[in-house]
C-alpha cells in the first residue's frame, strides 16, 4: 500500500516516491468525498455528532497533502511538482465543497444554537465552533446564489491575479542584468559576491569569466543586489541597479499597475458583498487587532518615537560619509545602504565571518537545547534513528517533561540545499496535540526546516549569527506547538492563532540571542575551544540597533499605506495608488523617495501573498514578544529562580494555550496586564514620543 495512504503517526518518509504517491489521492479524495456526503445527511447538531465527524472526514486527506507539500519543499524536483500540481486542484475543490456546504453551515448553527439555549460546550469548543462559523461565512456560504456565483468569480479572479502579480516580479527581476567588465568597476565586492557575479555571468554564455577577473552579472536577485549596494564602490553602478530595483515591474510585459487597481478594486467588492464597509474590515475581523483605528494608533505611536531619532541617523550618516570623501550636499537613495554599511564597520568593528567561528552547530543546539530545559522545564533528547528520515542530514528528537512523561517529538533538517530545498526557514505543524473520542491523546509531532551554511569538506560545521537566531525563531513556533495543552486539534498547538499574534512565540525566542548568559553559554570558537569574549558580545548587541529607527519608519510606511489602502482608499484627493504611496513616504521616511520610485509594483506581500490589510502584523507580534521578554528582564535575568519561574508562567500560558482563547487574554494571563510598547521601542533603542490621546492599552 501507498504510504501516503492514511499515514501512520510516523510517516514511513523513506519509502515516499512521487510514484506511490498519486493513487493514494485518488483514494483518500473519493473517501472523503464520501464521507462529507454521509455527514451532510446525517448530522447530528453536537459536538460528537458533527465537529468531531467533520475533523475525522477531512483528515486522512488533509494530512497526506500536508506531506506531499512537505516532500516538494525539501526534495523538490520535476516529478514530485507534477504529482503535487496533478492533486492540487481536487485538494482545492474539496476544501470549497466543504467550506460552502450549506447543510453542515446549518449544522454548525444549530449546534451554536443549542449552546445558548443550554452551554454544552467548553469554551475552547465554543471558540472553535464560532471560528468555524465565521469562516464559513467568509467562504460565501450565506450569500445568495447569484452574489455567491459572483464571489467564486471574485475569489477565481483575484487568486489568478496574485500568481500573476508574484510572477511579473520573478520575470521582471530576472529580465535585468548588469554587465561590469573592467576590474575596477567591480572594487569593493566582497569575494563571496564575486564569485557568485561570475557564475552568472558564465550561466549567461561568458565562458571564460572568474571571480578573480570578470566579467561579472550582477542582478536584482535579493542575494545579490543587497550585498552589492553594502559594498560596491561604483557610484554609477548603484545608482543604475537601484533605478531598476524600485521600477519593477512598472511597465512593459511585466507592468503590475493594472494589477493594483484591479486587486483593490475586486476586494472591496468581495468585502462589500460579506457585509462589511472595507476590505480592513474585513482582513481585521479575523485577526487580534480587531479594528483600524487599533493598527493606526499603534502606527502613530511607534512612529512618534522614531521620527526624531530617524532625522538624527540620516544627519549622522552624512556627516559620516562627507568626513569620509562623499562630497555632495545630500545622499541619494543609492549611496544610504553603501555608507551605512561603511558606518556600521567603523562603529562596531567585527565582521559577520569572525563571528560564525564561535558557533559551532551542535554546541548551538545544545545551548538551545538547555535553554528550553531552563526556562520550560524540559527535556530534549537525540532519537535519530529511531523512526525513518527525508534526507540523511535530518535528525530526530523527543521532547518530554522533566519527570518523564513523552510531549512531543520532532524532526530537524538544517543545512541548505538549494538545488531541492526551497529557501528560508519554517516550521511545519504535522501531529498536532488531540484526544480522540476513545481517550487516547496524539502527541505533536513538528517539522523544522532551516537552510544553514553547508559545512566544507572536513570544516566543522559553523553558523552566521543571522542563523542562530532564525534556528532560535523557528524553534519558538515549535515550542508553541509542542508544549501545548489543548487537545482540540483546532486550537491546539498553533493552530487557531490569530495572523498578527502567531509571531509572538518565535519572535520572543529571538530575543535569547542578545542575553549575555545564553549566547556565551552556546558558543565555542571552532580552533581554539574558547567561549565569546564579552567585548565581542556588547558589539553584537550594540550593532543591533545600528540605524534602528530607520528600519522601523521604513516598516510603518509600508504598514500604513497597505492600511490605507484597504481602508481608505480610493478617495477623491488620491487619483491612484502611487499617490497614497508618495504621502505615507513624505510622513514616515526621513529621506524622500525618488520621483520614478514604483515600488508599490513588487510589493508581493499585500498584492500577491496574505499580508492584505495586515502587514502591520509584523510590528503587532513584535510588541508583544518584547513585552513578553520584558518580563524576564523585570524578574532579573540574573536571578536563576526568577527566570525559572517566569519560564514556568510563559509555558503555562503563552505556549499551553495556543489558539485555545484570545491572543490579547493569553497575553494578560501571562503578564498580568494588557501589552505595551515601551520594551519594543526599549529593546530598539528608541523611546517613547509625545503621549497621544489613545487608548494606553493598544495593541
Ligand atoms: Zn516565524
Amino acid at each position: 500500500m501507498s504510504p501516503f495512504y492514511h499515514i501512520p503517526y510516523y510517516p514511513a518518509f523513506d519509502r515516499m516516491t512521487p510514484e506511490n504517491a498519486a493513487p493514494a489521492f485518488a483514494r483518500l479524495l473519493a473517501e472523503a468525498r464520501d464521507a462529507v456526503d454521509a455527514l451532510e445527511r446525517s448530522a447530528v447538531p453536537s459536538w460528537a455528532g458533527l465537529m468531531r465527524p467533520l475533523h475525522d472526514a477531512c483528515h486522512p486527506l488533509y494530512d497526506s497533502w500536508g506531506i506531499l507539500c512537505h516532500m516538494l519543499s525539501v526534495m523538490n524536483d520535476e516529478a514530485w511538482r507534477r504529482v503535487q500540481e496533478s492533486v492540487q486542484p481536487d485538494i482545492v475543490a474539496f476544501s470549497l465543497r466543504v467550506g460552502q456546504s450549506r447543510a453542515l453551515y446549518g449544522g454548525l448553527k444549530a449546534l451554536r444554537d443549542a449552546d445558548r439555549a443550554a452551554p454544552c460546550l467548553a469554551p475552547v469548543q465554543r471558540r472553535i465552533l464560532t471560528k468555524a462559523i465565521h469562516g464559513a461565512e467568509q467562504a460565501g456560504v450565506g450569500l445568495p446564489p447569484a452574489e455567491q456565483a459572483r464571489f467564486n468569480a471574485i475569489e477565481t479572479e483575484l487568486a489568478r491575479l496574485s500568481t500573476a502579480f508574484r510572477n511579473n516580479v520573478l520575470d521582471a527581476t530576472k529580465a535585468y542584468a548588469l554587465t561590469l567588465r573592467a576590474p575596477e568597476e567591480a572594487e569593493g565586492l566582497p569575494p563571496a559576491l564575486l564569485a557568485v557575479a561570475a557564475q552568472a555571468a558564465r550561466d549567461a554564455g561568458e565562458a571564460g569569466a572568474t571571480a578573480g577577473n570578470g566579467p561579472w552579472k550582477i542582478t536584482l536577485d535579493i542575494a545579490v543586489y543587497l550585498p552589492f549596494m553594502m559594498h560596491s564602490r561604483n557610484r554609477a553602478a548603484r545608482e543604475q541597479l537601484y533605478r531598476a530595483y524600485v521600477t519593477r515591474s512598472a511597465s512593459g510585459a511585466s507592468d503590475n499597475s493594472p494589477l493594483i487597481e484591479q486587486i483593490l478594486s475586486l476586494r472591496r467588492e468581495l468585502a462589500r458583498l460579506l457585509g462589511y464597509p472595507t476590505f480592513a474590515d474585513l482582513s481585521l475581523s479575523n485577526k487580534t487587532a480587531k479594528t483600524v483605528e487599533a493598527v493606526d494608533t499603534l502606527i502613530a505611536q511607534l512612529a512618534d518615537a522614531s521620527r526624531d531619532a530617524g532625522r538624527r541617523e540620516a544627519d549622522e550618516l552624512l556627516a559620516f560619509a562627507r568626513a569620509n570623501g562623499f562630497a555632495e550636499p545630500r545622499l541619494q537613495p543609492w549611496d544610504i545602504t553603501y555608507w551605512a554599511e561603511r558606518q556600521r564597520e567603523h562603529q562596531y568593528d567585527y565582521s559577520d565571518e569572525e563571528l560564525s567561528r564561535y558557533f559551532l552547530f551542535p554546541r548551538v543546539l545544545e545551548g538551545l537545547f538547555s535553554l528550553a530545559g531552563r526556562l520550560f522545564g524540559i527535556a530534549i533528547t537525540a532519537a535519530d534513528g529511531e523512526t525513518p528520515v527525508w534526507h540523511p542530514d535530518v535528525r530526530f528528537f523527543r521532547v518530554a517533561d522533566r519527570n518523564g512523561t513523552p510531549l512531543a517529538c520532532f524532526f530537524f533538517d538544517p543545512y541548505s540545499r538549494p538545488e531541492t530545498k526551497s529557501g528560508g526557514a519554517w516550521m511545519n505543524d504535522f501531529r498536532t496535540r488531540d484526544r480522540r473520542p476513545d481517550g487516547t491523546v496524539q502527541l505533536p509531532m513538528a517539522l523544522l526546516v532551516c537552510n544553514q551554511s553547508v559545512p566544507v569538506g572536513n570544516a566543522p560545521p559553523v553558523m552566521r549569527f543571522q542563523e542562530v537566531q532564525t534556528l532560535f525563531h523557528e524553534f519558538g513556533h515549535a515550542l508553541q506547538h509542542m508544549l501545548t495543552t489543548v487537545e482540540e486539534p483546532e486550537a491546539s498547538g498553533i493552530n487557531g492563532i490569530e495572523w498578527d499574534a502567531v509571531e509572538v512565540a518565535s519572535q520572543f525566542m529571538e530575543n535569547w540571542c542578545y542575553d549575555r548568559a545564553t549566547l556565551k553559554g552556546l558558543s565555542r570558537h571552532a580552533e581554539t575551544g574558547a567561549e565569546l569574549p564579552d567585548a565581542l558580545f556588547d558589539k553584537i548587541v550594540a550593532a543591533k540597533n545600528h540605524r534602528a529607527a530607520g528600519a522601523m519608519l521604513r516598516q510603518l510606511f509600508f504598514a500604513a499605506t497597505d492600511m490605507d489602502l484597504y481602508a481608505r482608499y480610493p478617495r477623491q484627493e488620491w487619483p491612484d495608488a502611487e499617490r497614497v504611496k508618495r504621502l505615507n513616504a513624505e510622513k514616515y521616511l526621513p529621506s524622500p523617495l525618488l520621483p520614478e520610485d514604483r515600488a508599490l509594483c513588487s510589493f508581493s506581500h499585500i498584492f500577491g501573498g496574505g499580508y492584505a490589510a495586515g502587514y502591520y502584523s509584523y510590528k503587532w507580534s513584535e510588541v508583544l514578544s518584547s513585552d513578553a521578554f520584558a518580563a524576564f528582564e523585570e524578574a532579573g535575568l540574573d536571578d536563576e529562580a526568577a527566570v525559572r519561574a517566569t519560564g514556568r508562567r510563559f509555558r503555562d500560558t503563552l505556549l499551553a494555550l495556543g489558539g485555545s482563547a484570545d491572543p490579547a487574554e493569553v497575553f494578560r494571563l501571562f503578564r498580568g496586564r494588557a501589552p505595551s510598547i515601551d520594551a519594543l521601542l526599549r529593546h530598539s533603542g528608541l523611546s517613547a514620543g509625545p503621549r497621544r490621546n489613545a487608548p494606553p492599552n493598544q495593541p
